[in-house]
């Protein structure tokens, strides 16, 4: 399936199942590497980051746990608000830990920049992040330690990501074409 009619709009392939299996393969070595002997928590964002996690986490080593935070979302728009709340916060103390932040997309930067606000005043052993997509913004210059993929500035949906929440079970990644 290498197009999608939705609406009107056409969506067209942009990473396969097969590619970013590849790849999270490729993320999870380098995870197990960093963090060995180390046990993290594996924080995903929901509810994009949901289905990269899952993948994630049955490639990766070492002893993991998983938590999740979620913020409130684009809702049915295509573009970020530029306002971050929290709708659900950690389950466990985080003090002391280790703590890899999973995110579907990093766009503008605001989502990973409120959590890290949030995390490190409660003292964690180290931050980092880890997302599939990262749109490459030249103005930007966002501390992520491990991107799968580097991505245009363009609208995409699947392997979690949304489009008005449906759609997030496409095996692949699309992008909306002009
Ligand atoms: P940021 O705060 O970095 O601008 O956006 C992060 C969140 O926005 C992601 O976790 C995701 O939910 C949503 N988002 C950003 N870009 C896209 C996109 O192209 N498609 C979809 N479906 N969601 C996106």
């Amino acid at each position: 399936m290498n197009t999608i009619s939705i609406n009107g709009e056409v969506f067209s392939l942009m990473f396969s199942e097969a590619e970013i299996l590849r790849r999270i393969k490729e993320i999870a070595r380098t995870i197990s590497t960093d963090y060995l002997g180390k046990t993290p928590i594996f924080v995903g964002v929901l509810n994009g980051a949901v289905i990269f996690l899952s993948d994630l986490v049955r490639e990766v080593t070492v002893d993991l746990e998983v938590d999740f935070l979620k913020l409130s979302s684009y809702g049915d728009e295509k573009f970020s608000s530029g306002s971050v709340k929290l709708l659900k916060d950690f389950d466990v103390h985080i003090g002391g830990r280790d703590i890899l932040i999973v995110e579907d997309i990093v766009d503008t930067g605001l989502s990973i920049e409120f959590i890290k606000k949030l995390v490190f005043p409660r003292n964690p052993a180290s931050v980092k992040v880890v997302t599939l997509l990262h749109k490459k913004k030249s103005q930007q210059n966002q501390n992520i330690e491990y991107v799968g993929f580097e991505i245009p500035d363009e609208f995409v949906i699947g392997y979690g990501l949304d489009h008005s929440q449906k759609y997030r079970n496409l095996r692949g990644i699309y992008r909306l074409t002009k």
